[in-house]
């Protein structure tokens, strides 16, 4: 019986040299493996009376829209800089070379709601910790981060729930 794992593979060099990219192209692509990776993640947030999912771009829109829709709840985009229409509110983190900004509507959770933050990979969790961020600033509260793959030498685990979050990974 395959794993979520089995279905990822690990492209050496890219984006740059040195890096073992996780490619989950190949875990999308496969009817029963991205079943298989959906189903366990709905399955680790049961009892979590989610309100809405929020997935990360990009990978996170296609993982949180399936539990979303699994969940009967509603979906929220966080988004790279620039490419959300509406009112918005940002959050700036730190990469290894340089910095990112990821974008909410304002108007995408209301206060006090329960919310799901999902996301392909787990690997430093600055893009995660911004994510939770955003929903914070908006009144929501986190009530689970969900990711298909965890780094866990980079440590993003560690630092999330350092700022209490509950977290679940499909595998490493
Ligand atoms: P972090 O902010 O935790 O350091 O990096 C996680 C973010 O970068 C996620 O949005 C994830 O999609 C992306 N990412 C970083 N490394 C990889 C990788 O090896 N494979 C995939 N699929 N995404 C990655």
């Amino acid at each position: 019986m395959k794993t979520v794992k089995d279905y990822i593979r690990t492209i050496p060099n890219f984006p740059h040299e040195g890096i073992m990219f996780r490619d989950v192209t190949t875990l999308f692509g496969d009817g029963a493996g991205f079943s298989l990776a959906v189903d366990q993640m709905v399955e680790a947030a049961q009892g979590r009376d989610i309100d809405k999912v929020a997935g990360l771009e990009a990978r996170g829109f296609i993982l949180g829209g399936a539990i979303a829709h699994r969940l009967g709840c509603g979906f929220v985009p966080i988004r790279k800089a620039g490419k959300l229409p509406g009112s918005k509110i940002s959050e700036a983190y730190l990469l290894e070379y340089g910095e990112a900004v990821v974008e909410i509507h304002e108007d995408a959770i209301e206060p006090g709601e329960r919310v799901l933050l999902v996301d392909d990979l787990l690997a430093t969790g600055g893009t995660a910790e911004a994510g939770i961020r955003l929903i914070e600033r908006l009144g929501g509260q986190v009530v689970g981060c969900s990711f298909a793959v965890d780094l866990p030498e980079l440590g993003g685990a560690a630092r999330l729930r350092a700022m209490g979050m509950d977290v679940d990974m499909l595998c490493a």
